[in-house]
């Protein structure tokens, strides 16, 4: 089986963002396209095995995000059809709303980090459920619905291996890889992150391709290190909020601790700096106070 990982090299950085060809008898597949901006080096991407644009029929989307299907779109100008989960496949199809949502929290920055969205034609949309099978040329992909980090989450299965998106966490090459989790708001749930983490282990897979970044093989230890590290955020956030520390507090304590962690596993300090332009470390801080919040309400409400 041909698996390629092509690097969207986002905002000039390589290692950050990965759209993945497969190649078949029915052309080449990917799975994820990546941001409207990285469409230029995603074709040339394409290019180096031997495709053009409108070779590419299928994508498979794991999430709605910008940084993994903003670019799905003018991908189906091209041509090709999108396979997206049920939730999400609806800002796929009218990215009016979300786009609205974006601009409100980047603002002018939206047009360097992300681009515009296109409206994908509904006939090019396929709505998958969970243990969807989507068949290509000779290859079958199970669609594993995978909450925690997003409702709108699919992983697939291609035989022994998966193509992860952000449900195993973004590994981040230094000398050693750093493994960082991502958990935004409005739908962090660690319930049902692990939940997604036991199906992901359930599958027996060799190897897995986490959209941030690579591939990794064995990756059983991988999952529990993800497992671990989704109590130790929502944690970390929990005694700060049962402390009385503000946003902003627990958010500069939060940002020193990551540092520590990159700074040990070998990120020199101009490589932190750079990180930081496009860590959602703000974002991450206020999914897990909401999810500890609406957690209380629901308590409350018994
Ligand atoms: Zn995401």
């Amino acid at each position: 089986m041909n698996i390629h990982t092509i690097d969207l090299f986002y905002l000039g950085n390589p290692n950050a963002i990965a759209s993945y060809l497969i190649e078949s008898e029915a052309g080449p597949i990917l799975v994820e396209t990546g941001p409207r901006t990285c469409v230029d080096a995603l074709t040339a991407g394409l290019a180096k095995h031997g495709y053009k644009p409108s070779d590419v029929k299928h994508i498979l989307l794991t999430h709605i995000h910008f940084d993994h299907a903003g670019g799905a779109g003018w991908w189906a100008q091209q041509g090709a059809h999108i396979y997206v989960h049920n939730i999400g496949a609806k800002h796929m199809i009218d990215p009016s709303r979300l786009y609205a949502s974006a601009l409100r929290i980047y603002g002018d920055k939206m047009e360097t980090l992300y681009g515009e969205l296109i409206p994908i034609p509904e006939e090019q949309v396929t709505l998958l459920y969970d243990q969807d099978v989507i068949e290509i040329g000779e290859h079958k992909f199970i669609a594993h619905d995978t909450p925690g980090h997003a409702n709108h989450h699919m992983s697939y299965q291609l035989e022994d291996i998966a193509f992860t998106g952000d449900v195993a966490s973004m590994v981040i090459y230094l000398p050693t890889p750093w493994l960082k989790i991502v958990t935004p708001p409005p739908e962090f749930n660690l319930e049902k992150w692990h939940v997604s983490l036991e199906r992901l282990k359930s599958l027996n897979l060799s190897a897995i391709y986490p959209t941030h970044f690579g591939r990794i093989e064995d990756p059983l230890p991988h999952f529990e290190a993800v497992a671990s590290l989704i109590n130790h955020g929502a944690q970390f956030v929990k005694n700060g909020v049962d402390s009385g520390q503000s946003r902003e507090e627990i958010i500069a304590a939060y940002r020193a601790h990551q540092e520590q962690i990159a700074l040990s596993n070998g990120a020199d300090q101009a490589m932190w700096d750079a990180h930081q332009t496009n860590d959602p470390i703000d974002m991450s801080i206020d999914g897990i106070i909401r999810y500890w919040r609406k957690k209380a309400e629901a308590e409350a409400a018994g």
